[in-house]
């Protein structure tokens, strides 16, 4: 019989095997995994050879420290094992920007149609959140200071720019966020690159009123033009974030084909309806006009912000009765009374369309969008059509 005595330098733990016809030495093992809560299965008494294996191990992790059990330091390496593996994978969780968990880029944008677009370019990469509801007039937002701080923890800050958005400069200097700021990498102006109508060809002065002054701020309303918002998007994800350039891209030119899809069939279906008249109640929609050849020949406001005088309501049922047109476009936050007294006058439909994705409830994205508008559109042509 081996000298057990040796390894453990106690006699305390021996112990006689119940099976006589096994050894007593791996029976000692076996009742010390016993004491220290090791499974059933460890606590059997093993063959010669599987005992001579564990003891030469035990020798191996050192006598002088006091020989532990072999199951004990079976489980010390298993522990270590797990924690160089747990390290491993969560270092590559923070060095891999591919990783699901890896931490996302933190977008906000002034509208829902922007976050639209942010989400189709950034996709798993980023979260973005918007401030404008969908069924808000964009021109007039309160600056809150939830906002402020929403600002304060981007990484990216998008805008429809021009002068749609002069609430935001409050929120801009709020935030106190110069990663975000004008002329930062996290700083996008969406309206860059895109030909914008109606710029004014005279000097104007926003203190009349007028808020249009640096051309028409409602570009995105012509879809050919969210290509352009998509690259804005797309260069400024990029700078901040280079090393995920072939996803964003990738997802760019993916976002331009199903656009160039939807709009072959949009145009398709607006092609009988070319060169129709109608009257809008402010200057939302010459984008999507244009692109869809609806022809807005006045509107309820004399000049955008502007509200109308008895003498212009006047004048624009005269035309209207005269020219026979038949629909007057308005957004869902301007009022009715006007319209709907126009509407009386003229016998002409009032059709109020969302400007934006989210402006009524099952408009989840920007194709979504186009597909309400259009459709709406279609169905009034159909139920007053002009001569
Ligand atoms: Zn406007």
């Amino acid at each position: 019989m081996l000298n057990i005595h040796a390894l453990s330098g106690s006699s305390r733990n021996m112990k006689t095997c119940p099976d006589e016809s096994q050894d007593q030495i791996p029976c000692f093992l076996a009742m010390k995994a016993k004491t220290t809560g090791m499974t059933e299965r460890a606590t059997k008494c093993h063959s010669l050879p599987e005992r001579w294996h564990e003891l030469s191990s035990a020798l191996q992790a050192g006598l002088s420290g006091g020989v532990q059990s072999v199951f004990e330091l079976k489980e010390k390496i298993l522990r270590s094992a797990i924690i160089v593996c747990f390290s491993i994978i969560i270092s590559l969780m923070v060095l891999n920007p591919n990783y699901a968990f890896a931490k996302k880029i933190r977008v906000i944008t002034t509208s829902t149609d922007l976050k639209s677009i942010a989400e189709f370019i950034g996709g798993d990469r980023v979260k973005v959140e918007n401030i404008t509801k969908g069924y808000q007039n964009p021109h007039i937002v309160d600056p809150k200071p939830s906002y402020m701080l929403k600002l304060n923890k981007a990484d990216l800050f998008v805008k429809v720019g021009l002068d749609l958005e002069l609430w935001a400069q409050l929120l801009e200097e709020g935030a106190r966020n110069p990663r975000i700021r004008f002329g930062s990498p996290g700083y996008v102006d969406a309206s860059i690159g895109v030909k914008l109508l109606e710029i004014p060809q005279t000097r104007i002065d926003r203190s009349l009123g007028d808020i249009h002054v640096f051309g028409n701020p409602h570009y995105w309303l012509d879809p050919l033009n969210g290509k352009i918002i998509a690259h804005n998007i797309l260069e400024g994800l990029k700078r901040i974030s280079p090393e995920n350039t072939n996803y964003f891209e990738e997802n760019k030119r993916l976002f331009d084909k199903e656009l160039d899809t939807h709009l072959v069939k949009w145009l398709e279906k607006m092609k009988p309806y070319y060169g129709t008249n109608v009257i809008a109640y402010h200057k939302t929609w010459p984008n999507l006009a244009k692109r869809f050849g609806i022809n807005i020949v006045d509107y309820v406001e004399p000049k955008p912000g502007i509200s109308p005088s008895p003498a212009h309501i006047a004048n624009l049922i005269k035309r209207m009765r005269i020219e026979d047109i038949k629909l007057i476009i308005k957004e869902p936050y301007y009022e009715s009374k006007v319209p709907n007294f126009i509407s009386s006058k003229t016998g002409a439909r009032v059709l109020t369309l969302p400007t934006s994705v989210e402006g009524v409830s099952g408009i989840k994205d920007y194709f979504g969008l186009f597909d309400f508008i259009i459709n709406e559109l279609i169905n009034a042509f159909k139920e007053s059509p002009s001569p």
